[in-house]
């Protein structure tokens, strides 16, 4: 049985652990410095609001396209595992489709005519009326939120439960992974899930990776009804504005910014205020009308994006005579990809397990 060693517990890393545990004919072993319950700077998962927002252009879709049926079943059938069923509304801003668009249609949510509209569910144009002041046009679509808190530690308890191990381990390189299988074995394949850090991993050491900074507010009061985001804000290219209620007491996360290169692990003061002011004017309900004074702040976070110039990295490598697939670079979307990449992945270790059996060395 091929021995694989899974860097990472973040989404990525757990879905692929899961989605190849669950395939059987494995010995997989789990490994990573920061595991579903901490909270640090040097892991993005819990960080993330989560919610599903298609952002890929339409020819990278298909990690997108893959995943959303998963969630979507997630969310109507397993309630334990922390998603419910929330409506998105997509709002262009008249004053950035008078300039273009520029910074928002570098992805493809805000396009017009998006090729996500035969994909997610109760898809609708909003008609004019309907349009808060200021909306040039916008969409609305069923999608899920998913409160990490509850969603990561039931990867592990489902990886758990179709025999995944789990060890905490800090690895400077690559390398150091074939020695962990929880067999006392070498690993014959190695998933490299290491998100933002794959920057600062010797034998990957990959310089088109970069953090783009997400800062938020969680607070008690409820959104209801909506997860509002739109094409831009008036406080600068890096802040953006939505608002999501998780599942199961989550509480609502106000969001956020998007600056690239920013590795700050503090939350700024200043940007929260403007976050919990653009969050109560979207979204009045929020607050009964009352201003961001009626806000209970659960907490103030910052995560760090796994950007990467290029886009994502799924792809096989052999590193010092050991197989390694990378799974990497999901920027703002690990969540609404992740069962697609998952299958990619699985895909690249069949090919390995086919290819090294051929050579009779599995
Ligand atoms: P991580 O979660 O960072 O996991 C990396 C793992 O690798 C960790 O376990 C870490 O300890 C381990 N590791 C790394 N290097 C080493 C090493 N050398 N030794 C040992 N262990 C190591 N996505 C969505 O789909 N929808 C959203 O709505 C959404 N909203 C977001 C909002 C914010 C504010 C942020 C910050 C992100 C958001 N994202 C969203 C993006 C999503 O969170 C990321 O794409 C995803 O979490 C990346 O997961 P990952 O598993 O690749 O990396």
């Amino acid at each position: 049985m091929p021995n694989i060693v899974v860097l990472g517990a973040g989404v990525s890393g757990l879905t692929c652990a899961l989605v190849l545990a669950k395939q059987g004919g494995h010995e997989i072993t789990v490994v990573a410095k920061h595991m579903p319950g901490d909270y640090d700077i040097e892991y993005t998962s819990p960080w993330a609001g989560a919610n599903v927002l298609p952002m890929a252009l339409d020819k990278d879709s298909q990690w997108e396209r893959k995943t959303w049926p998963v969630l979507r079943r997630l969310a109507k059938e397993v309630p334990e595992a922390g998603l419910h069923v929330q409506t998105a509304r997509v709002l262009r801003r008249e004053k950035d489709v008078a300039t273009g668009l520029k910074a928002a249609l570098a992805d493809g949510l805000f396009q017009f005519d998006p090729w996500y509209k035969e994909v997610m569910d109760n898809f609708r144009e909003i008609p004019a009326n309907e349009l808060p002041k200021g909306m040039h046009s916008g969409c609305e679509f069923m999608s899920v939120c998913i409160n990490t808190a509850v969603y990561l530690p039931w990867l592990v308890g489902q990886c758990a439960k179709f025999g995944v191990h789990f060890k905490r381990g800090i690895l400077k390189h690559i390398s150091e992974a074939y020695n962990l299988s929880h067999t006392g074995k070498k690993a014959d394949i190695v998933i490299n899930a290491s998100g933002v850090l794959a920057c600062r991993l010797g034998g990957v050491m990959d310089n088109a990776v970069y953090p783009a900074r997400g800062q938020i507010v969680v607070v008690r009061n409820e959104a209801k009804g909506f997860m509002p985001t739109s094409s831009g804000s008036d406080d600068g290219d890096d802040e953006i504005m939505y608002v999501m209620q998780r599942a199961l007491g989550g509480g609502t996360v106000l969001g956020g910014t998007y600056a690239k290169h920013n590795w700050d692990p503090n939350p700024d003061p200043n940007i929260a205020v403007r976050i919990m002011k653009r969050a109560v004017e979207a979204h009045p309900e929020l607050t009964d009308g009352k201003g961001i004074e009626a806000l209970s702040i659960i907490r103030h976070g910052v995560g760090l994006r796994p950007a990467r110039e290029g886009g994502v990295r799924i792809e096989k490598e052999k590193i010092d005579g050991t197989w390694v697939v990378h799974n990497y670079g999901h920027a703002g979307w690990g969540y609404q990809g992740s069962f697609g990449c998952a299958e990619k992945v699985v895909e690249l270790v069949g090919e390995i397990v086919k290819q090294e059996k051929r050579q009779s060395k599995l």
